[in-house]
């Protein structure tokens, strides 16, 4: 019995709100979003529905089963008072509940100039709405893009815009792409790929800003080595900020770093103290994990939102006192430049890699991570067969470098 609320209705609070009836909860479900679509998946928006493959309504997140929730599209919650059990929302009404599950996800980083993010021509993309804004502003005619900032999505759509003949420049600070997930050596690989590709790729170098002209539309853009470039379309894909504004002042251990709980999911107050009513999941939430000394990490990737609503909500209406744990490793995948991009672990906490299988010269490879003389993460370009063994390794903390697969490994499978 009792009342679950919902705040966020995209992919962790969908899944979370399925696995809740999964597992038996028969209470009142209320799901709050503050978009006004019905829950929808966004790795489409960088790869197909740019190029025109889908339209963004083609994205909406197929159901695994019936949930029977009040679903409450539109509008925003604002507060959440914990004393009283209260979400308050922007339209000034109380929601009551007894549980509480935080899902409310990031949203882009905004390009830091107000003025220059308004002007015409100037897009970040997060939701629907930005994807059909920039796939419209793509499929107008000859267009001079601008990437500002390399990371995965910027590189997806870097990647799309040669796929639909565009003339494209990728400006990046660090020295080559997908640095911070990735790390320098597999950045230098990604670097000559996006070159090959055609992509005017500078870095080392920010835009320093954006220029428009009389009309507001987008002309140009000036870079931090004093070069001014001719634009049409801006993409800002400089990393994202956690929605965790509207829990200001409620005593939950939120802030720019996200929500912090614990390794099940439950929301810790800013004592530290792991609270019973409240939760966490998605790319919000930041819990600490035991593979990787306990730090708490940033997992914005789709895997982690699906499987961390699932342990959440077995958690919430469990009666079993021995609280499942976020053991999962995290993984994410990425389309770019004709390669399969797929990872496991955290690359980023490696400090020492080295080439296990394939070929760095066909884009066709497996690199494995170590810290301190075990194997933390692997990625693969175009060979995501391997993803499980490596997984496995991982998830054992196994030596590193570790060992080749051996013939007992699964091999590919023929059909
Ligand atoms: P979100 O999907 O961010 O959903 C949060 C929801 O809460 C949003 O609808 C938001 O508007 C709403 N909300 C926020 N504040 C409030 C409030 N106060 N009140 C009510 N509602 C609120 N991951 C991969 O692993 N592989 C990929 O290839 C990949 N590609 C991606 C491409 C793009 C363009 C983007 C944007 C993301 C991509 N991701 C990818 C990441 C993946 O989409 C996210 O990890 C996933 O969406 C996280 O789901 P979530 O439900 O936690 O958060």
């Amino acid at each position: 019995g009792g009342r679950i609320v919902i705040v966020g209705a995209s992919l962790a609070g969908l899944r979370a709100a399925e696995a809740l009836r999964e597992k038996g909860f028969r209470g009142q479900l209320t799901i709050i979003g503050d978009e006004p679509y019905e829950p929808y998946d966004r790795p489409p928006l960088s790869k197909q529905v740019l190029l025109g493959h889908a339209p963004a309504d083609h994205t909406k997140l197929p159901r695994r089963r019936a949930i029977d929730a009040e679903w409450r599209f539109g509008v925003a919650a604002t507060g959440l008072d914990r004393a009283a059990k209260h979400v308050h929302l922007a339209n000034g009404e109380q929601v009551r509940y007894d549980l509480l599950l935080i899902a409310t996800g990031v949203r882009a980083r905004p390009w830091f100039n107000p003025a220059e993010a308004a002007l015409d021509g100037v897009f970040c993309i997060r939701t629907r709405d930005d994807a059909t804004g920039l796939r419209e502003a793509l499929a107008a005619g000859p267009r001079r893009v601008l990437i500002v900032g390399a990371g995965f999505i910027g590189s997806e759509v870097a990647s799309i815009c040669r796929e639909l003949d565009l003339a494209v420049t990728v400006c990046e600070m660090a020295e080559a792409p997908l640095v911070g997930a990735l790390g320098g050596v597999i950045g230098r690989i990604a670097a000559e790929m996006q070159r090959d590709h055609g992509v005017d790729l500078r870095t080392g170098v920010s835009v320093t800003s954006l220029v428009g002209d009389a009309n507001g539309r987008l002309q140009s853009a000036i870079l931090s080595d004093g070069s001014t470039i001719e634009v049409d379309v801006a993409v800002v894909s400089l990393g994202s900020k956690r929605n965790v504004e509207w829990l200001e002042g409620s005593g939950l251990a939120a802030g720019a770093f996200g929500v912090g709980c614990d390794a099940g999911g439950r929301a810790f107050d800013i004592n530290g103290v792991a609270t019973d009513s409240i939760y966490a999941v998605g790319d919000v939430a930041r819990a600490p994990h035991a593979l990787y000394e306990y730090q708490f990490l940033a997992m914005e990737h789709w895997d982690n939102a699906v499987l961390g609503a699932e342990v959440a909500a077995h958690n919430m209406v469990s009666l079993e006192p021995d609280r499942r744990p976020h053991l999962l490793l995290p993984g994410f995948w990425s389309g770019q430049f004709g390669v399969n991009i797929k990872s496991v672990g955290v690359p980023s906490f490696g400090d020492e890699i080295v080439f296990t299988q394939g070929s760095v010269e066909s884009r066709s490879f497996v690199a494995a991570y170590g810290r301190r003389g075990r194997t933390v993460a692997a990625v693969t370009f175009d060979q995501g067969k391997w993803l499980e063994y490596y997984a496995g390794l991982i998830a054992q903390s196994a030596p590193f470098p570790p060992p080749a697969p051996g013939w007992d490994q699964p091999a590919e499978m023929t059909p």
